[in-house]
């Protein structure tokens, strides 16, 4: 099964989140986690591309503030998982109530579940469910690349204080999830650098418990 052509990274918005655009050799491209969509949109629009889906690996505030004017703009699929659906519309659920900007995403999500495989282009992306960080977090599998959201980053793991966080859980998904995957896979976190399976296997802290 031939894998996504290339992908590109922002780091966008007050929480310096990553935002990725994947796309294929068709020019079908998916969005993952746009914490703004004026970068996004200037881009896909010189590349000539068609945005067919934006992904969120949750529904925290900081990697959805760009989500309704893609959907809007390029009638793409908004996919995410029915654990944190409710934090699309609700500014206390996705926590941006708690800052000087509250957003809500109006959008209609179409719902994806563990081991689910999306199409993109002639490439596809399977679903991985990651929870710990958030009930419905999850990461995006391609080839040899996977997009994990705030489950797991270079040398930490994502925070587990807020509702709905549970760092037992998290620890679980990293463990029964992650780890497994080839030990060569490039992992793109939500926030800060990436890095690999193995890198994150072997230098991790947090993970020293479960090695
Ligand atoms: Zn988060
Ligand atoms: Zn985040």
């Amino acid at each position: 099964m031939p894998d996504i052509s290339d992908f590109k990274k922002w780091i966008l918005g007050d929480l310096q989140t990553n935002t990725y655009l994947l796309w294929a050799s068709d020019g079908s491209a998916m969005c993952i986690d746009p914490a703004e969509s004026e970068p996004i949109d200037a881009f896909i629009q010189k590349n000539h591309f068609n945005l067919v889906f934006v992904g969120l690996t949750h529904g925290h505030f900081d990697h959805i503030g760009g989500v309704q004017k893609l959907i809007d703009r390029w009638n793409a699929s908004l996919l995410i998982h029915p654990g944190d659906t409710a934090m699309l519309r609700d500014p206390s659920k996705n926590f941006s109530a708690y800052t000087n900007q509250p957003m809500a995403v109006s959008a209609k999500p179409r719902s994806v579940s563990h081991n689910e495989e999306i199409r993109l282009g002639n490439a596809v992306i399977k679903i991985l469910e990651i929870p710990g960080h958030s009930p419905g977090s999850i990461g995006f599998l391609t080839h040899n690349r996977v997009w994990v959201g705030d489950a797991l980053f270079y040398d930490s793991v994502g925070r587990t204080d807020l509702p709905g966080g549970s760092m037992t859980q998290l620890l679980e998904s990293i463990h029964q999830r992650l780890m497994i995957l080839d030990p060569d896979t490039r992992v793109f976190p939500g926030h800060g650098p990436d890095t690999t399976i193995q890198r994150e296997k072997e230098e991790n802290p947090f993970l020293e418990g479960i090695r």
